[in-house]
């Protein structure tokens, strides 16, 4: 059974120690939700440290806040720490277990998994269909059938969006299984609010530390695109997926119909979002960052920009002979972003939604306490 205990000790042992000169100091709880939770806490167990760590957005805040940082003899570094945690726990609650050190190489993995990916679809297109397919344009209802069959499509994608989903969820029940307070309803609400909002990404009012000490709200605008943008090309995907098989109409469709309309919404917000962060990742400042989870970084918002743009491209360029081969493209990209989902940085937006609805009902339990305790001493 996967659990904290596959964290290194020595990992925890220098997060304890940072979170009890913390403790002690206190300077920096207004910056995100980390410092309250840790301040509810006299002793830091692993699964508290885990906890914290998935509540942490590295933000470095705290880190250039801090007058413990390194070069003084605390080393305090609470975004770096942090970030080598969350990737020993996005490997301990992981399913398959077997799957677990994915995220060590989650690079290679990405890398692999596009060209898989591609691989396969080409195959698959060439294999199935008459060449002529490649030369030919293609349009009208059912035009993308005719290069990749439906039955195909749907057969990969059903599996492999089932199978992320099963993983995802694992996961996700296994982080609120190994967390220090029990999960609710509300909690959960007030947390989608939190995420929808990225309220803690304001950093208490100023924004982020990102890329550098400069206090700067562009890290929040760029996840909000890139999240609002994955959810309106998922809401166009499920869209298509309904005109399809409930009423019958097969893409592509009109260029001002609903699923074109979020879908170029949500490719165009993607890249916006995807470039920026990247422009963001080459400019950071290497001191609190945690290296070792650069490759699975880069891997994850590489995806996500080649999914985006090739999904733009396909779009504008459907009508034309190039159709087969950009759709062959995009669909292998897609499928490689999709299976390297729960392997990726993706984890993180997963578990820190379930680290945030601990937090709001760790909050709730507390007021209730000190309420009935004021309530108490006055009788
Ligand atoms: S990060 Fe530094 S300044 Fe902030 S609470 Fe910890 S010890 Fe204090
Ligand atoms: S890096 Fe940001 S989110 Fe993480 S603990 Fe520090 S202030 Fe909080």
């Amino acid at each position: 059974m996967p659990s904290n205990e596959m964290i290194k000790s020595t990992s925890l042992d220098e997060a304890r120690r940072m979170m009890e000169i913390c403790n002690a100091c206190r300077y920096c709880e207004g910056y995100c939700a980390v410092f309250p939770a840790m301040e509810l806490r006299r002793e830091f167990t692993a699964p508290d440290l885990t906890y914290l760590a998935n509540l942490c957005h590295n933000c470095r805040d705290c880190y250039y806040a801090c007058q413990f940082a390194p070069p003084h003899e605390f080393a305090v570094n609470v975004p770096e720490i942090f970030a080598d945690l969350r990737v020993q726990s996005y490997a301990a609650y992981a399913w398959p277990q077997s799957f677990a050190g994915l995220y060590r190489r989650a690079g290679t993995w990405a890398a692999l998994a596009l060209a898989g990916g591609l691989a396969l679809v080409l195959v698959l297109a060439v294999l199935l269909q008459d060449a002529g397919i490649w030369a030919a344009a293609h349009t009208g209802e059912g035009a993308f059938y005719a290069v990749i069959p439906k039955n195909i499509m749907v057969g990969v994608a059903g599996a492999a969006g089932l199978f992320v989903l099963l993983s995802l969820l694992i996961g996700f029940m296994r982080f609120l299984k190994g967390a220090p307070a029990q999960a609710g309803l509300r909690p959960g609400l007030s947390a989608l609010a939190d995420v929808l909002t990225m309220e803690n990404l304001k950093g208490g009012g100023a924004g982020c530390n990102f890329p550098g000490e400069k206090f700067s709200a562009e890290r929040r605008w760029l996840h909000h695109f890139v999240m609002y943008g994955f959810f309106a090309a998922f809401a166009a995907t499920t869209v298509a997926a309904f005109y399809d098989h409930v009423l019958g109409r097969e893409a592509p469709y009109a260029y001002f119909s609903l699923p074109v309309i979020l879908g170029t919404l949500g490719g165009t917000a993607m890249v916006v979002g995807c470039l920026g962060l990247m422009r963001q990742k080459l400019a950071e400042d290497k001191a609190p960052a945690y290296t070792d989870a650069r490759p699975m970084e880069w891997g994850f918002i590489w995806l996500l920009l080649l999914t985006s743009a090739t999904g733009l491209l396909l779009l504008a360029m459907r009508e034309t002979t190039m159709m087969g081969v950009l759709l062959a493209a995009h669909l292998g990209v897609v499928l490689a972003l999709f299976v390297t989902l729960p392997y990726g940085k993706f984890v993180h937006g997963v578990y820190r939604f379930a680290a945030l609805i601990i937090f709001a009902a760790e909050s709730k339990a507390h007021k209730q306490t000190k309420l009935k305790l004021i309530k108490s001493r006055r009788e």
